[in-house]
């Protein structure tokens, strides 16, 4: 998605420049107030930039501006929603202990019960 904005000088004397963004733009990359975003300057078109929304680990509050974020989210049939976004170390950690679990059930599963 590519949209043209315009900056404009602070006028703080900073050289810090400030770019409005339009709601429908907020909306398409699900951002809100309050967000951080790291600017990053396209490597294919020296006039554009690329804003990517800092994420938070929810679990060790580290930053996945790097890295990227994996999602652990439920949408349950009574509406109520939740989830967590995780960086890439605390979501291996969960996908290793869930591996783990079922490893230990399918285990006890595929033992012949001795009563019958
Ligand atoms: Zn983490």
């Amino acid at each position: 998605m590519h949209w043209k904005l315009t900056s404009r000088d602070s006028g703080d004397g900073s050289g810090d420049v400030i770019l409005e963004l339009p709601d429908d733009l907020l909306q398409a990359a699900g951002l809100t107030v309050g967000d951080t975003l790291e600017l990053f300057s396209d490597p294919n078109d020296s006039t554009a930039i690329r804003l990517t929304k800092v994420v938070h680990c929810d679990v060790c509050d580290a930053s996945t501006a790097e890295t990227g974020h994996g999602v652990l989210q439920a949408q349950w049939r009574d509406g109520e929603a939740e989830g967590m976004r995780l960086c890439k170390s605390c979501f291996s950690f969960a996908m290793s202990t869930f591996k783990r679990e079922r490893e230990a059930s399918r285990m006890f599963d595929d033992e012949p019960d001795a009563d019958e």
